[in-house]
């Protein structure tokens, strides 16, 4: 049996940061995280334990307290209601996450803007919180429609597109071909904004689910980039196992022929990894 960690897995350096700096501020006391800090139960339930509130709604936020804005990113409504309200914002929005925001305030003056990415996720509401106006979240193939009616209602004639950063990389190419395809004749720029922390993890995880006999993938099952690494193992590998917690392992049985890989997501903590390893090597090798 052969054991193949990705090197890429676990956290990515925005959410080390989130993560660091979220420990160094609850030393100076409680605060709350205006949803999940990052999409791991593990991490959330150890910042619970040391003072970190979790609230899903800036409204149920005591005035004058502090308040952390994770790595995704917030809309610009929710910076203003921190100000009328005087909450102390302990902004931990990632740096590509930032720049993303800073592009879409810039060419909006000018562009209608696609947004790809999945309109439900906290990143995709912050950035679409920046734009406020004719703009249009394109998840799959057939939002490409709705997103040509919108543009032809607006007085918008040119597009930007720009995509949320744990998007699936080969997605993102194969929905802006379509866009091309659809907006014929119409000025188009695309910013492929896809974290390159994402990108090398994708490339890394279809490498490696084509090599192994077993790939196990760890980390939340609500975690984009770590759901989006199960897609591209499953299209790769016949045996595929999603774990959050190292006892589910105990499901699975694994033989001495197997090539198993390891991949996890950015909000999979390195302990989880190295425990995981540690239960294959002591039970299999
Ligand atoms: S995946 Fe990239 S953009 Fe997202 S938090 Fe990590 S470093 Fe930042």
């Amino acid at each position: 049996m052969k054991i193949v960690v990705g090197k890429y897995s676990g956290f990515c350096a925005g959410v080390n940061y989130t993560y660091n700096r979220a420990i160094e501020e609850l030393k100076k006391g409680n605060l709350y995280c205006l949803g999940d800090i990052i999409h791991n139960e593990h991490v959330i339930s150890y910042l619970k334990s040391i003072g970190m509130t979790t609230i899903y709604d800036i409204k149920d936020i005591k005035d004058n307290s502090r308040v952390i804005f994770r790595a995704h990113g917030e809309p610009i409504s929710s910076y203003e209601y921190a100000k009328e309200h005087n909450l102390d914002i302990i902004d931990l929005t990632c740096g590509k996450v930032k720049l993303i925001h800073n592009k879409v305030l810039k060419e909006k003056e000018e562009s209608f803007i696609i947004v790809i990415g999945k309109k439900k996720h906290p990143e995709t509401i912050g950035t679409v919180g920046f734009i406020i106006n004719d703009y249009y979240v394109v998840e799959n193939e057939d939002d490409i429609n709705v997103a040509y009616s919108e543009f032809a209602k607006s007085k918008k004639r040119k597009i930007f597109v720009i995509s949320q950063t744990t998007f699936s990389s080969s997605y993102f190419d194969f929905l802006c071909d379509a866009i091309i395809r659809k907006f014929n004749n119409i000025e188009i720029k695309i910013d492929k904004s896809i974290c390159a922390a994402t990108e090398n993890r994708q490339k890394e995880c279809e490498t490696l689910s084509k090599k192994s006999s077993v790939m196990l993938v760890i980390g939340s099952k609500n975690s984009s980039n770590t759901k989006e690494l199960y897609n591209i193992a499953i299209d790769n590998c016949k045996v595929v196992y999603f774990i959050e917690f190292i006892d589910e392992l105990k499901n699975y049985s694994f033989s001495d022929n197997d090539i198993i890989g390891v991949v996890a997501g950015a909000s999979t903590p390195l302990y989880l990894i190295e425990e995981t390893k540690k239960y294959l090597e002591s039970t299999c090798l």
